[in-house]
């Protein structure tokens, strides 16, 4: 057997009506919290006017930068914070983790921050960290690490240690049930390539391949019903497992080429990250397949393909490209725009490829691709 670790949240709290649970939650873990939300914390309204602790709000108004979990940090200093509670999709929980390992470890951002700060290692606990996801796409309820964009360097970099999951995901799939068709369908396909990426990982393991094909048939029942109809509970709760399986498995796996482009393409252009990783998604995994079977035809990736390719198009014989051309239907259906949409252009692909070759989330990628191949996808994306 190959030796692996896997690590998670302490406690995941999930099911339809379960945020009601926010305020004992937090009253058990501290005495004064800081409540990160969205650009409109009016849209929680009844959930915040529920909590018993005395509370600050931080807003969230767009994707987290170094800026963003520095102004959160003194804020939570200036409150006396000792519990953070974050409510949001993927941009305020990753904000929460940073603020609540801040509060926990001391100093900047930019100490800890990989590649373009100093990497410093996180040695102490974060203060406890309620996460409690309104979108089901990022995982970031269970995963280790913060993504901040840097608009200086052009890029996105992680705060990562296991020290920062959050103390308890409470996921409701009530929560997503408002949230508009655009982001249900990026947050989606985010979610889907969460678990697909792990799912053919060099570095997957016994756990992460249960997780990662549960949350590929989770994506398969859920992603096309929660766009065309966001009142469908039923599908809801699907794409809310989903990124909870999909976050389980890439902060235990790691994931692949499509979340080292989209990491560059987001740092480059104000893509949204979901819509990146759909853009992305179909021409990494013709690159991945095509360059595995050019070397070794046996490559063990190739068969989870073929698995993933039948999880998500419900058919048992279907083929890799089979698999591929429901992608791209999905895609066309959710109406997902196309890189070009927002300004990358031809001139961008090669410093993509070039920093996405050397970023973290490339690591499980299952055979290495040549710049020129990343730049070809990136091409084929716009
Ligand atoms: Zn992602």
């Amino acid at each position: 057997m190959t030796a692996f670790e896997f690590a998670t949240a302490a406690r995941i709290v999930a099911g339809p009506g379960r945020a009601a649970e926010l305020p004992g939650l937090l009253a058990g873990l501290g005495s004064r919290v800081l409540v990160c939300t969205g650009a409109n914390p009016g849209r929680h309204a009844d959930l915040l006017a529920s909590l018993d602790l005395p509370a600050a709000m931080f807003a969230v108004p767009g994707e987290p930068t170094i800026d963003l979990a520095r102004a959160g940090a003194v804020a939570a200093r200036e409150h006396g914070a000792d519990v953070v509670a974050a409510i949001g999709g993927g941009s305020v929980i990753d904000i929460g983790k940073a603020v609540a390992m801040l509060l926990g470890n001391g100093g900047d951002p930019l100490d800890y921050l990989e590649v373009v700060g100093s990497g410093q290692k996180i040695t102490r606990p974060a203060v406890p960290c309620v996460a409690v996801p309104t979108t089901a796409g990022t995982g970031a309820e269970v995963t280790a690490n913060a993504v901040l964009t840097s608009p200086e360097h052009g890029l996105k970099a992680s705060l990562r240690s296991p020290l920062m999951i959050p103390r308890v995901a409470l996921v409701d799939p009530r929560l997503t049930l408002s949230c508009p068709p655009a982001v249900t369908a990026a947050s989606g396909l985010d979610a889907l390539t969460q678990c697909l990426e792990p799912f053919v990982s060099i570095r997957a393991n016994p756990l992460t391949d249960g997780l990662a094909a549960q949350g590929l048939r989770r994506a398969a029942s859920g992603l096309r019903a929660a766009y065309a109809d966001g009142g469908d509970l039923g599908a809801r709760a699907d794409m809310a497992m989903c990124s909870l399986l999909g976050g389980m498995a890439l902060a235990n796996a790691k994931l692949g080429a499509v979340h080292g482009l989209a990491g560059v393409v987001g740092g480059t252009a104000a893509v949204p990250h979901g819509v990146a990783c759909a853009a992305l998604l179909a021409p990494v995994v013709e690159a991945n397949v095509r360059t595995l079977r050019s070397v070794d035809p046996g490559d063990p990736a190739l068969s989870r393909y073929t698995e993933a390719a039948r999880l998500l198009t419900g058919r048992p014989t279907a083929s890799i490209e089979y698999g591929v051309a429901w992608i791209r239907e999905t895609i066309a259906l959710l109406a997902i725009p196309g890189l070009a949409t927002f300004g990358i252009g031809p001139e961008h692909a090669g410093d993509i490829a070039a920093k996405a070759a050397v970023s973290s989330s490339m690591q499980g990628n299952p055979i290495a691709l040549s710049r020129s191949e990343l730049k070809a996808i990136v091409l084929q994306a716009r």
